[in-house]
């Protein structure tokens, strides 16, 4: 990564805003793919914490982060407020902007009432950076398990607790640059693992990062969506990458950056459904952005969220305007 492009990352933030550390900053009931042909319902929480210390080049999310790390109780009190006012699922997603098992944004301290507050769930999904895989998940799932074991569930434990893990690109020139401080070997090393304990992954991938030309960007997202599959992830996520950041922004002006289109999201996403080798979903937020025609954007996202729901191809969206 050029130093010029990593130092305007760091200087050119907004001031943060402050944020409540006893309310997570986003929750809400979201339908996802459990299987082809079958959806679940998914608790998904944006948990307040301490900011992620990786500062990937293309990541904001410390926007919605605190500079310190909050206080033992205060993650579980999030927890609890959301619960409390969300209507029931069948899973739960503790988003964290950043690694669930990263000491300094969820305390281990904590764990322990986290597991208690989300062993009824069927699966609880944390996020989590390869490179801070290890015990410490295991440690978590056995909390998870002890809990479930308590209650007599009879819910299946493998796959209790699942990580979401940034794979983003096997592009090397573009993963070299990204700041991710990991290569796609310490993905796989990371998912395996976790495989192994009986821990089910979820991998996401970019689709054209920087440095990856729009005219490759197709193949290389769904060799990267491959990789994750034979790294053992149960689920892939595919993101159109977003110039959010400076660094991204200045990286555009240079050239070697240019956000995707809704055209090659689709394609992306058509060719690995496809290829039947696991769940895979594309990020269908904000989506106006990639697609530069009105008439045909509304029934282009529609499609794209039927397919993520039901995991099978459906008939294109034709368009008088745009073709
Ligand atoms: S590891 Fe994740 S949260 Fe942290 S900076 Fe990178 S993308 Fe953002
Ligand atoms: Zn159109």
């Amino acid at each position: 990564m050029a130093d010029d492009v990593w130092e305007d990352k760091r200087s050119s933030r907004p001031v943060r805003e402050t944020l409540q550390v006893d309310r997570p900053t986003a929750f809400f009931v979201e339908e996802e793919p459990a299987a082809p042909g079958q959806v679940t319902t998914v608790a998904t929480l944006f948990l307040v914490n301490r900011e992620c210390p990786f500062e990937c080049v293309y990541c904001d999310l410390w926007r919605h982060t605190t500079p310190d790390t909050v206080p033992v109780g205060a993650v579980p009190r999030q927890i609890e407020t959301a619960l409390s006012q969300m209507s029931p699922a069948r899973e739960i997603k503790l988003y964290n902007s950043g690694n669930f098992f990263d000491p300094r944004a969820i305390v281990p301290e904590d764990h322990a009432t986290i597991a208690r507050l989300c062993a009824g769930f069927e699966r609880v999904i944390v996020e989590n950076h390869p490179r801070l895989c290890g015990s410490r998940c295991v440690e978590f799932r056995d909390l998870l398990l002890a809990e479930r074991r308590k209650r007599q569930t009879g819910l299946p434990e493998d796959g209790i607790l699942e990580i979401a893990m940034g794979l983003e690109t096997v592009h090397p020139d573009s993963c070299s640059r990204l700041n991710k401080q990991m290569t796609p070997t310490d993905f796989q090393r990371a998912s395996r693992q976790m495989v192994r304990e009986g821990i089910s992954v979820r991998a996401f991938v970019m689709l054209q990062p920087p440095f990856v030309a729009p005219d490759e960007s197709v193949a290389s997202a769904l060799e990267t969506v491959e990789f994750a599959w034979e790294s053992g992830a149960r689920m892939v996520a595919v993101i159109p990458t977003r110039a959010t950041t400076p660094a991204v922004r200045q990286w555009e002006m240079q050239g070697v950056f240019r956000e995707p289109q809704i055209g090659q999201l689709e394609s992306v996403f058509e060719e690995a459904l496809a290829r039947k080798r696991g769940i895979v979903t594309v990020d269908t937020w904000d989506l106006d952005r990639f697609c530069p025609c009105d008439a045909c954007g509304p029934r282009r996202k529609s499609r794209l969220h039927a397919m993520n729901l039901s995991q099978r191809i459906l008939p294109p969206v034709s368009c008088s305007v745009c073709g």
